[in-house]
């Protein structure tokens, strides 16, 4: 239970939402979900004047439009995972919806735009957003600003989303033809992952790897972007390269991040079978 006072608000537009926070940022949180916030104020961890609960606000939608998938920062898990939007155009993220602990009260409340504006090194949807090159949009009190998924992550815990702003939706491009990988290595069924590995595959119609794009989570306290196209690209891909590739993953962690799931020392020595098994899965003929 929250013991301290505080005024709920549930603005049903935007700028309803954005009037709101910006009026006394640093008093104010927001909700999507919850699943983060009210434990938080429950242990006594944030005390906010104003919760702002976003669920009116219209930003649950999913679309297509032109071959870039809007998702509303509202979305669920469940949202994501029932989506044949989704389903089709972004299979990985469905994968990762699908993934996330905590049964179906979780799946059902949590949000992707909760995910990404907590910014958790240990979540699974940090890294999953950048390697499939989303934009988020944000809206403030100066208007709406575009951010890549990539510059999103500024550290642990730490979203480029402003106090006084929200985060309203995900621009993500269709995965195409391109072969997905998702991999995470978790200590139990119901535990958070410890290290996650996603990656993305493009070929021509040769069959040659035109791009190959990897991103680690969980193992720092931002997602770690590994260049794999130097490994990748080209014809002829065989079960070294891509275990180069997993190598070259290993070799780009350089602060491993330390919690009480796992130690540093151990997300590191973990990160190149990860790796390899993410690649593995978008690379299946290549590894055999
Ligand atoms: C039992 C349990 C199991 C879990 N298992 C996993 C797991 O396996 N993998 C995983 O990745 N995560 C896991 N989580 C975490 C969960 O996925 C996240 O808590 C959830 O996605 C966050 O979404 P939310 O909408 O509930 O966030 P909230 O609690 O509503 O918000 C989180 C943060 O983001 C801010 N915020 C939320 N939405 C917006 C917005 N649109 N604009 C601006 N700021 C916003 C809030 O103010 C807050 O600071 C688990 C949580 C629990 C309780």
């Amino acid at each position: 239970m929250i013991s301290h006072p505080f005024a709920y608000r549930s603005p049903e537009t935007v700028a309803e939402a954005v009037d709101l926070v910006s009026a006394a940022p640093d008093r104010t949180r927001v909700l999507g979900g919850g699943t983060w916030v009210v434990p938080e104020c429950n242990r006594g961890e944030s005390s906010p004047d104003v919760l702002v609960d976003l669920r009116r606000a219209g930003l649950d939608r999913i679309e297509l439009v032109d071959d870039v998938v809007h998702v509303g920062a509202t979305s669920t898990y469940a949202a994501l995972m029932s989506s044949s939007i989704v389903d089709r155009h972004l299979p990985m993220l469905a994968a990762m919806a699908r993934g996330i602990t905590g049964g179906g009260q979780l799946q059902s409340q949590g949000t992707i735009g909760g995910s990404v504006v907590a910014a958790r090194p240990q979540s699974d949807a940090p890294a999953v957003v950048a390697v499939l090159g989303a934009t988020l949009l944000l809206a403030g009190p100066q208007g709406e600003r575009r951010v890549s998924g990539e510059a999103m992550f500024e550290g642990a815990s730490r979203s480029g989303v402003r106090p006084d702003e929200i985060l309203t939706r995900l621009e993500i491009p269709v995965q195409g033809a391109a072969r997905w990988g998702y991999y995470k290595l978790k200590r139990s069924a119901s535990s958070w992952p410890i290290a996650t590995a996603a990656c993305l595959v493009h070929r021509d119609g040769s069959g040659s790897v035109t791009d190959a794009r990897l991103v680690l989570g969980g193992v720092s306290g931002t997602p770690v972007h590994v260049n794999i196209n130097s490994v990748l690209v080209g014809d002829g891909v065989g079960p070294d390269r891509v275990d180069e590739a997993a190598r070259l993953a290993a070799a780009s962690v350089h602060s491993p991040w330390d919690d009480e799931l796992a130690p540093g020392s151990y997300r590191l020595a973990v990160t190149h079978p990860v790796a390899r098994r993410s690649l593995a899965m978008a690379l299946p003929q290549e590894d055999a």
